[in-house]
């Protein structure tokens, strides 16, 4: 190497070495496997980790709920890891502009370092963000840390995105993905002086009203509490992952969806560590189902809040406030789907089985707008996650890409009865049935009266009759679907 690079090298690195880089945390809330993080440290700069709330800047889509409540426990377990690192986490609340150069001006950095995201609204702020440090001679680093691929590497020969899964599929397969790297140092190198922070209560994240307990008992926001599901799942259920990811009475998926939300595991962690071992494909496949989710969510970002499918546009919704709620509750008299709304209510996650059941009952028995199902998801789901929920939402609706058409009705008898066949699932979730046999579980009303008598239930009484009769109500579906076909000739 010519001595004058070398030099011009060294003094780069020695400049670095007295800079302050900012390191903006937003939901890759973790240590290892983060890109931002790690530049940072290498670059040898000494580093302020930061959370900015902010939930104004995410439009229509501030975290709900159950999010609020992960968020907050995960921001604390993420504070403590960066201790042990001697570090900390520092909090500020929104404006983000505005409180990053309050953190620009107080220590003195002129380095930021974060990882993408995707969604629309922050895509399009996160932009000006970038813009407006730039021009006031911040320097902005922007790494890749929430997919396995970027939206772009994932594109169709003639350059347009995918809207087929199987396709889409063939091509990630096909595609090298990055190793995970975790971090290597035993510190983190701090600032002269560390600028102040918020305590996390005053960020106002948890709930006001003790409904939280259920979801306290259920999860373990953090980077460790990944870790061991991950562990766990690999060891014991991905072998069988095939034939059990449908059987929501048993632990037979990873869960770690809300840990692949807020980022406190990397998907390229999971992959690598899935792939290793055999019969891995199927569970693989699920992780390409999020990339699809969020390169879809990229390509048409008006989804969240209209159908990819224009014709769905005009379709006859209709307003029913009653069974809504009956729905949220679990009380529409259908055992399988109650179980599922209920399990959400309580834990915070619903088994991807019943998530499709239940969603379908509300878009097609109750013929309720898919948006007012998303909405409920959005609130009460831990792991409520834009591309994923919109994917979800649209493809049980029948109106996005690769959907399920719209006249294939799922029957929640059938489902329950062919998915928890014991009832066991419905058991655990509807107490009130737990004494029906097998028999009469997924259909009480249908239970002669003797039956009813011995497992305690009256129905009406201690658990409802259905809110609507199957097939009188897969007939509406279809002409309703049929209505509008005709109004979009
Ligand atoms: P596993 O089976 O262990 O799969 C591993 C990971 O792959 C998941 O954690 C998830 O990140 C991804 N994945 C699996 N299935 C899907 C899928 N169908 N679409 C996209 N990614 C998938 N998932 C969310 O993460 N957030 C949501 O808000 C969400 N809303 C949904 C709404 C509806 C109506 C439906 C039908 C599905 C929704 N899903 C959502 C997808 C799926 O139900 C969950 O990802 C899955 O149940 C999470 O459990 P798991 O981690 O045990 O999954």
């Amino acid at each position: 190497m010519p001595i004058q690079v070398f030099l011009c090298q060294t003094v780069t690195l020695l400049d670095m070495k007295k800079t302050v880089a900012i390191v903006w945390f937003r939901r890759d809330l973790r240590v290892d496997d983060q890109p931002a993080l790690r530049k940072a440290v290498e670059e040898g700069s000494a580093v302020v980790p930061v959370y900015i709330h902010a939930p104004e800047e995410e439009g229509d889509w501030a975290p709900g709920a159950a999010s609020r409540w992960w968020l907050h426990h995960s921001l604390k377990n993420l504070d403590a890891r960066l201790k042990s690192l001697g570090s900390r986490l520092i909090l500020r609340r929104g404006p983000t502009l505005e409180a990053l150069f309050d953190l620009c001006a107080e220590t003195g950095a002129a380095r930021i370092y974060w990882n993408r995201l995707l969604e629309p609204s922050l895509v399009a702020r996160d932009h000006k963000i970038e813009e407006e440090l730039r021009s006031k001679g911040k320097e902005v680093s922007i790494y890749h840390g929430a997919g396995l691929f970027q939206p772009w590497q994932l594109l169709k020969g003639d350059g347009r995105p995918y809207q087929v899964f199987t396709a889409f599929w063939n091509n990630l397969r096909s595609l090298p993905v990055d190793a995970p790297v975790s971090f290597a140092g035993s510190k983190i190198r701090s600032p002269g002086r560390w600028p102040r922070s918020l305590g996390l209560r005053e960020l106002g994240l948890l709930p006001r009203v003790n409904w939280s307990e259920g979801i306290n008992q259920a999860w373990e926001p953090s980077a460790e509490g990944a870790e061991r599901l991950l562990k766990r799942f690999t060891r014991k259920a991905l072998p069988d992952y095939s034939s059990g990811r449908d059987l929501p009475e048993r632990e037979g998926t990873s869960k770690l969806s809300p840990f692949l939300h807020f980022g406190e595991v990397s998907v390229r962690r999971v992959w690598h560590c899935a792939a290793k071992q055999t019969h891995a494909m199927p569970f693989l496949r699920q992780l390409a189902w999020r990339e699809f989710a969020a390169c879809l969510l990229y390509y048409f970002p008006f989804t969240p809040g209209k159908s990819l499918r224009d014709e769905f546009e005009r379709f006859a919704w209709r307003k029913d406030s009653e069974n809504l709620r009956a729905w949220q509750k679990g009380k529409t008299g259908y055992p399988f789907v109650d179980a599922g709304m209920r399990q959400l209510w309580t834990t915070g996650w619903m088994h991807n089985r019943v998530r499709m059941v239940a969603a379908s009952f509300l878009v097609k028995h109750l013929l309720i707008d898919w948006r007012e199902g998303a909405r409920w998801f959005w609130d009460t789901l831990v792991d409520a996650d834009l591309a994923n929920n919109t994917m979800g939402w649209q493809w049980v609706a029948g109106c996005g890409a690769d959907a399920a058409p719209y006249f294939r009705i799922f029957n929640p008898v059938l489902q329950g009865q062919k998915f928890d066949p014991q009832g066991n699932y419905v058991r655990r979730w509807v107490p009130e049935l737990a004494r029906l046999p097998a028999a009469w579980i997924h259909q009480p009303w249908k239970a002669p009266a003797e039956v009813l008598r011995e497992a305690g239930v009256e129905l009406g009484r201690h658990y409802p009759a259905p809110v609507v009769e199957h097939s009188d109500s897969r007939k509406r579906a279809l002409m309703a679907y049929h209505r509008m076909k005709i109004n979009s000739k």
